[in-house]
C-alpha cells in the first residue's frame, strides 16, 4: 500500500547499537591506553635521564666528600714532614683537622707502617700497634701506596671495632740529612661508608622509593662488591655512574622507585577504560537518538491515528476510520458478491434532549446509545459515529432479509429503552435507513447516499422505523431535485397562487378572517399542494422569495378586495428567523397602504424553539408594527404551553390532529377544553381547525373554541372565488351542504 512511499532510514535495533558500542568501548581503550602508554614511556624516559643525572651528580658528591675527607691526611703529613717525624700534640692536631675537614671518624700516624696514634683514641684503642704492611688485607693497598708516593685508599672492610669503612693512606717520605728520602710511615683517615653516604642525597633518594648500590671489584679477585646499598633491591632499570677513588673506581647504581610504571601502566588502563566507558555511554546515546525519536514518533503517530479515526466521547470509530473501511468492504461485496449492509441510525428529535437538559446529560445519552448499538451486531461488525446523534453501521456477510429485517428491529427496540441519567429517565428512538451491498452499492458514496434517503424515508415514515433503499426513494429523491431547481424561478415566473380559507366564527359561521393558504401552478406537474414544495422550499433559501410573496400577495389580495377581516399568512421557520423579516413587512404594508391589523402572521413553535428569547423579540416587534399573531398547528410541539405565558399571541390554533378525533376520543376531549381555558385565561383567542364534520363543530363550540376553520365551512378557494360572496362559499352553514369548488 505504501509502495510509493521513498524508503526511511530505519533506526538500529539493540543488537545492533550493542555490537557498535563494544567496538567503540574497544577502539577507544586501545587509542587512550596507547596515548598513555606513549605518555608513560616518554615520563619514563625523562625520568631515567633524570635517575642518570643523579647518579652521576651522587658518583661526584662521593669523590668531593671522600677528596675532601682525605685531604686530611695530606694536612697530617704535611704536619709530619715539617716537624721531621712525629710531633707533638698530635691529637689535639688531628682533632682540629677532623672537626674543619669533616667526614673523617679518625686520623691516625703509623711510622713504618705501626699505627702509633689515632685521634680520637677513644674506642680505636685495638688498633694501636697494629702493622699495616704485615696485615694481609690491607697490605697491597700500603705497598701500593709507598711504590706509587701517592694515596692509596683500602675497603671498604668492616672494622674490628664495628662498621665499615675505608682508610686513605697518604705514604709520607722524609729527607736523611744526606738529602735521600725514605718512607717514614702513614698517615691514614678512616671515613665510614655510612657517614659517606650520610653526606650525600642517596638517603634522602631512598626516602623517595629510589634504590643504590655502591660497589666495587675486589682488587685481588675482581668480584663485585657491594658495601653500601638501600634497604630495597635495584630494580632492573639501574643507572649506573662511576666514583673516581685515588686508586680504583667505585660503581653507583641509581633504580628508580619500585613498581612506580606498572602503578601508572595500571591507572592509565584504568583511565582508558573509564575514558571509554564515558565514551561508549554518549556514543551510545546518539545511536539510540533516532531510536528514541523513532518511538517518540511511532507513539504520537498512533495518538493521532487515534484522534483521527475515533470519537472522543464514544469511543467509536469516526467517519473517517468508516470510510476507509466501507471502501474495502463494498469492493469485496461488488467482487465476490457476498452480502453487507450500510445503516444509517439517527436518533429522533434528540436536538430536544440537548435543548432542554443541556448538552452534558446529551453526552451521556450518545455514549449509551453507541453501546446499546454494538449489542446488537456482531464483533466482526463495526459500529460508527459519524457526528451529532448520528450512528452508522457496517454488516459484513449478512444474511438474508429476514436477517436483516430482524436485526434493524432489535437496533429499533434496543435503543428504545429507557435511559436513566442521574436518576432521570430518557427515551429516544431511532430512524434507520439501510443500503443493502452489492445492490446499492456499488461503491461506498453509492451506499452512504442510499441509505442516508433510507433513512429520511424511515423518519417521513413516523420514527422509530426502518427503510430500506428502494427505487422509489431513488425517484422522489431525484423529484426533490428537480423541484428545488424549478422552485428558485417559481416566484420570478410568478407561478405561485394564493387560496383564502375563511376562518368563521364557531357561535354564527360567518367569517370573522381567512387563512392565505399557498399553492404552486407548476408549468409541467400542475397545481402542487404545499406538502409537495415547502419542505424542500425550507431546505433551500427558495422559501425566502416565496414567503415575502404570499405577504406581499396578502396585502396586496387585502387592498385590492377592501377585505374588512383578517388575513393569516404561514411564516416557515427560516422565515421568522431572517433578520430582514419586521423590516420588510413594514415596507409592504407601507407600499399597500393597509391597516396593519388587517394582516396575521402564523408561526409554529419551531419557529420559537432555537432561541424563544429572541423569538419573543421579534414576536413583539411584530406586535408593534399592529400585526396580529396566531400560534399555528398548537399542542402538536413540545413545551407549548410552558411558552404560552411569555407570547404576545393573539390567536391559538387548535392542530387538526385533536379535531379529527375528538367525537371519539376524551383525552383529546379534555386536551382541547384545557386549551381553551387557558387561553381565554391568558386572553387569547382559540381558532379549532380542520372542522370536517357538525359533529365536530358542534363538541368544539361546546368546549369554548372561538373560531372554526375547516372544510366543513369552506375548503382554501381562489379569492375572487371566495370573496365574491363570502357567506355563499359557506355552503355548511346553516342549511346549504355545498363544500365549494374542491382544489
Ligand atoms: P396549516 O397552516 O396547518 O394549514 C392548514 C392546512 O389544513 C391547509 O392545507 C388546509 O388546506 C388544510 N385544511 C383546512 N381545513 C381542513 C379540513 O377540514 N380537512 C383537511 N384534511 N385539511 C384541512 P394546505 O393548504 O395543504 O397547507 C398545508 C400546510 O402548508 C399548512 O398547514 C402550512 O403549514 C403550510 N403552508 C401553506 N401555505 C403556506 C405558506 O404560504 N407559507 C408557508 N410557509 N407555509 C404554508
Ligand atoms: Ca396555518
Ligand atoms: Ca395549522
Amino acid at each position: 500500500m505504501w509502495a510509493g512511499t521513498p524508503s526511511q532510514k530505519q533506526p538500529l535495533s539493540g543488537h545492533q547499537i550493542n555490537r557498535r558500542c563494544y567496538a567503540a568501548f574497544a577502539l577507544v581503550f586501545i587509542v587512550c591506553f596507547f596515548c598513555a602508554k606513549a605518555g608513560i614511556e616518554l615520563y619514563k624516559s625523562q625520568q631515567r635521564l633524570i635517575a642518570a643525572e643523579l647518579a652521576s651528580s651522587q658518583a661526584s658528591a662521593i669523590e668531593r666528600l671522600l677528596e675532601r675527607s682525605l685531604s686530611a691526611t695530606y694536612v697530617l703529613a704535611q704536619e709530619v714532614r715539617q716537624n721531621k717525624g712525629l710531633f707533638e700534640g698530635f691529637d689535639e692536631y688531628a682533632n682540629e683537622v677532623i672537626r674543619s675537614v669533616g667526614g673523617i671518624s679518625n686520623l691516625q700516624l703509623a711510622p713504618n707502617g705501626i699505627i702509633s696514634h689515632i685521634a680520637p683514641l677513644e674506642g680505636n684503642e685495638l688498633a694501636l700497634g697494629h702493622d699495616i704492611l704485615k696485615s694481609d688485607n690491607r697490605r697491597a693497598e700500603a705497598k701500593l701506596a709507598i711504590d706509587q708516593k701517592q694515596l692509596t685508599l683500602a675497603g671498604p672492610f668492616s672494622l674490628i671495632q664495628g662498621g665499615v669503612a675505608i682508610i686513605g693512606r697518604n705514604p709520607i717520605f722524609l729527607s736523611n740529612e744526606a738529602g735521600v728520602e725514605y718512607f717514614w710511615g702513614f698517615a691514614s683517615a678512616l671515613i665510614y661508608v655510612d657517614d659517606l653516604i650520610r653526606s650525600t642525597d642517596l638517603s634522602l633518594l631512598e626516602g623517595k622509593g629510589y634504590s643504590y648500590t655502591l660497589s666495587r671489584n675486589d682488587p685481588v679477585t675482581g668480584a663485585p662488591y657491594t658495601f653500601a646499598s638501600a634497604s630495597t633491591p635495584l630494580s632492573h632499570e639501574a643507572l649506573a655512574a662511576t666514583v673516581k677513588v685515588p686508586n680504583g673506581e667505585w660503581h653507583l647504581l641509581l633504580s628508580l622507585p619500585h613498581g612506580y610504571y606498572r602503578e601508572l601502566t595500571t591507572l592509565a588502563a584504568a583511565l582508558s577504560a573509564l575514558i571509554a566507558l564515558l565514551v561508549t555511554i554518549q556514543f551510545r546515546r546518539i545511536l539510540l537518538h533516532p531510536a528514541l525519536l523513532q518511538r517518540v514518533v511511532d507513539e504520537q503517530t498512533k495518538e493521532l491515528q487515534q484522534l483521527a479515526t475515533y470519537d472522543s466521547l464514544t469511543h467509536l470509530p469516526n467517519r473517517r476510520y468508516l470510510n476507509e473501511q466501507a471502501e474495502r468492504v463494498c469492493m469485496e461485496s461488488q467482487r465476490y458478491h457476498t452480502p453487507a449492509a450500510f445503516l444509517i441510525i439517527d436518533l429522533d428529535d434528540f436536538k430536544k434532549i440537548n435543548d432542554v437538559f443541556g448538552h452534558a446529560m446529551g453526552d451521556q445519552v450518545l455514549k449509551e446509545v453507541s453501546k446499546r448499538l454494538k449489542t446488537c451486531v456482531r464483533e466482526s461488525d463495526l459500529v460508527a459515529r459519524l457526528g451529532g446523534d448520528e450512528f452508522a453501521v457496517l454488516l459484513h456477510h449478512t444474511g438474508n432479509e429476514f436477517v436483516l429485517n430482524n436485526i434493524m428491529r432489535s437496533i429499533n427496540k434496543a435503543v428504545c429503552e429507557p435511559i436513566e441519567i442521574y436518576g432521570q429517565a430518557f427515551t429516544v428512538s431511532t430512524s434507520i435507513g439501510v443500503a443493502v451491498l452489492p445492490k446499492d452499492g456499488p461503491d461506498f458514496a453509492s451506499a452512504y447516499r442510499h441509505a442516508d434517503m433510507a433513512m429520511y424515508a424511515a423518519k417521513e415514515k413516523g420514527k422509530n422505523s426502518y427503510h430500506f433503499y428502494n427505487k422509489v426513494l431513488q425517484d422522489s429523491a431525484i423529484e426533490k431535485l428537480n423541484i428545488q431547481a424549478a422552485l428558485a424561478q417559481a416566484a420570478v415566473n410568478n407561478e405561485f397562487r394564493l387560496l383564502l380559507q375563511p376562518i368563521v366564527y364557531i357561535s354564527n359561521g360567518i367569517p370573522a378572517g381567512y387563512e392565505a393558504l399557498i399553492r404552486w401552478q407548476h408549468p409541467q406537474r400542475g397545481f402542487l399542494t404545499p406538502d409537495k414544495f415547502i419542505d424542500i422550499a425550507e431546505e433551500t433559501n427558495a422559501i425566502f422569495d416565496l414567503g415575502y410573496w404570499v405577504i406581499e400577495e396578502a396585502c396586496r389580495l387585502i387592498k385590492e378586495h377592501k377585505i374588512t377581516q383578517w388575513v393569516s399568512v404561514n411564516l416557515s421557520p427560516k422565515q421568522f428567523n431572517d433578520a430582514r423579516l419586521v423590516r420588510k413587512i413594514d415596507a409592504i404594508i407601507k407600499k399597500y397602504d393597509i391597516d396593519p391589523s388587517l394582516l396575521e402572521l402564523e408561526v409554529t413553535e419551531s419557529c420559537l424553539i432555537d432561541d424563544s428569547e429572541s423569538a419573543i423579540k421579534t414576536l413583539h416587534k411584530i406586535k408593534a408594527l399592529g400585526l396580529t399573531i396566531a400560534l399555528d398547528d398548537f399542542g402538536t410541539g413540545y413545551s407549548s404551553l410552558s411558552l404560552l405565558k411569555q407570547l404576545p399571541v393573539d390567536i391559538l390554533k387548535i392542530d387538526r390532529s385533536f379535531v379529527i378525533e375528538v367525537e371519539t376520543d376524551t383525552r383529546d376531549r379534555n386536551i382541547v377544553t384545557g386549551m381553551n381555558t387557558m387561553a381565554h385565561q391568558l386572553g387569547i383567542k382559540v381558532v379549532a381547525e380542520g372542522i370536517e364534520t357538525i359533529t365536530q363543530l358542534a363538541l368544539l363550540k361546546r368546549m369554548g373554541c372561538d373560531y372554526g376553520q375547516g372544510y366543513y365551512f369552506s375548503k382554501p378557494l381562489p379569492p375572487a372565488q371566495i370573496l365574491a360572496d363570502p357567506q355563499a362559499s359557506l355552503g355548511n352553514l346553516p342549511s346549504n351542504h355545498s363544500t365549494g369548488s374542491t382544489i
